[in-house]
């Protein structure tokens, strides 16, 4: 039998920092994964990271991440190719302006460097914008874009120096507490066992959930993406147009590949994860709108994958009525940037009973009603 002090279940984003943190101090991390690392919604992460939210803790959640991704790098011997190119929320209606001018004026009390720009502002920072309705946008010049697989796989990198061990293609099936300690089987008849166990199973967290008969709120809704051929260097920052028929996008720094999604309306519910003609076509119309020079640049590939939404949009990190198992999970789609901050503050909860940052916000047994107006 293996016993760590943590089994971490799932080997995304999220598990592997919620277990980088941990094994820095000290904890014998063991992450069971059920196919390979970057599997689930990680590796369909376009990889922006952005600070502009609407929810005070998300914002101070992101400052930390921001701090982290600026020198991971170095911390994980890995480049993980962070550029902080910023974010433009472009705003085409008084009220998309009002909104983004409210949420600023909470950003500013956090001391972030956002402003809300003019067109031409905006023209300056990407030149081949198209101007037309346009009211001006909200800018964040310290928001940026990393490799999401670069990341994961460094922090991974990092539990295995502490020791730690990563078990591909090693789902979890069965999970009981017996006395202090979870028994945790796999479908190989595998046996694990530790006294904490940690659902980092992204948009799979509802499942793993009721292998301890716990109703977690997380269900998965399709997103696509799509990434261009390598074009010359156009603009620096993530580029967001939240209309109904909106897009985002950036262009890579190192690379110059354009990569970019939308938020289909209405949602697209469920775990079938099938790209489509219909995005093919659609998103490079909403990118040609914007900035009509796209029209020259050809697309290299397309894929969906799944935001793990919780029904406020919120993430869930907490501790549950069984004791010693915890969520981290359901980032609602901005799991990618949110991991390092909270993968940080989850391990310090666990090690020091409380977070430098406390995330009671996100707690299971919470309120779900009120929702985060920068999804
Ligand atoms: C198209 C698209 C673009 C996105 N762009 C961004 C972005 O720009 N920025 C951003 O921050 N976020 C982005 N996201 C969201 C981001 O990808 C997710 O929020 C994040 O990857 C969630 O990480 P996770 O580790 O929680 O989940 P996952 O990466 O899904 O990891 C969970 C893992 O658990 C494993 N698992 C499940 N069940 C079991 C089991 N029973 N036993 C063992 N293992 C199990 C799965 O195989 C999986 O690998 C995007 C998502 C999509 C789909």
């Amino acid at each position: 039998m293996k016993s760590p002090d943590v089994i971490i279940i799932g080997g995304g984003v999220v598990g592997a920092s919620v277990g980088y943190y941990l094994a820095k101090e000290k904890r014998k991390v063991y992450i069971l994964e059920k196919e390979y690392p970057t599997a689930g919604s990680t590796g369909k992460a376009i990889g922006g990271v952005r600070q502009q939210f609407s929810h005070n803790l998300t914002i101070r959640i992101m400052i930390e991440s921001v701090k982290i991704f600026s020198q991971l790098s170095e911390e994980l011997e890995m480049d993980i190719e962070w550029y902080p190119g910023g974010y433009l929320f472009l705003a085409h209606s008084e009220e998309m302006k009002n909104n983004y001018l409210k949420a600023i004026a909470i950003q500013k009390s956090f001391n972030l460097p956002v402003s809300f720009i003019s067109p031409e502002e905006c023209q300056k920072i990407v030149p081949s914008l198209n101007l037309e309705n346009l009211l001006g946008g909200a800018f964040c010049p310290t928001d940026g874009h990393a490799n999401p697989f670069k990341v994961t796989y460094g922090y991974l990198e990092g539990i295995k120096r502490e020791k730690g061990k990563l078990f591909s293609y090693t789902e979890v099936v069965k999970i009981k507490k017996e006395g202090r300690d979870f028994s945790v089987w796999t479908e190989k008849g595998e046996k694990f066992s530790a006294p904490i166990v940690i659902n980092c199973a992204g948009p799979w967290a509802g499942e793993v959930g009721k292998l301890v008969n716990l109703e977690i709120p997380i269900y998965p809704e399709r997103h696509e993406g799509l990434v261009t051929e390598e074009a010359p260097s156009l603009f620096d920052p993530m580029i967001v147009d939240y209309r109904p028929d909106g897009c985002y996008f950036f262009q890579f720094h190192s690379t110059r590949h354009i990569i970019g999604c939308y938020t289909p309306i209405p949602p697209v519910l469920g775990p079938d994860n099938s790209s489509t003609f219909q995005f093919l076509t659609e998103m490079p119309r909403r990118m040609q709108r914007l900035i009509p020079k796209l029209g020259e640049i050809r697309i290299l590939r397309q894929w969906a994958g799944s935001y793990e939404m919780t029904p406020d949009g919120n993430p869930i990190v907490s501790e549950t009525e069984i004791e010693g198992f915890y969520v981290v999970a359901g980032m609602s789609g901005h799991g990618f940037m949110l991991a390092p901050g909270i993968g940080k503050l989850f391990a310090e909860m666990i090690t020091k009973g409380k977070s430098s940052i406390p995330l009671d916000e996100f707690r299971l047994n919470r309120d779900f009603g009120k929702k985060e107006v920068m999804r």
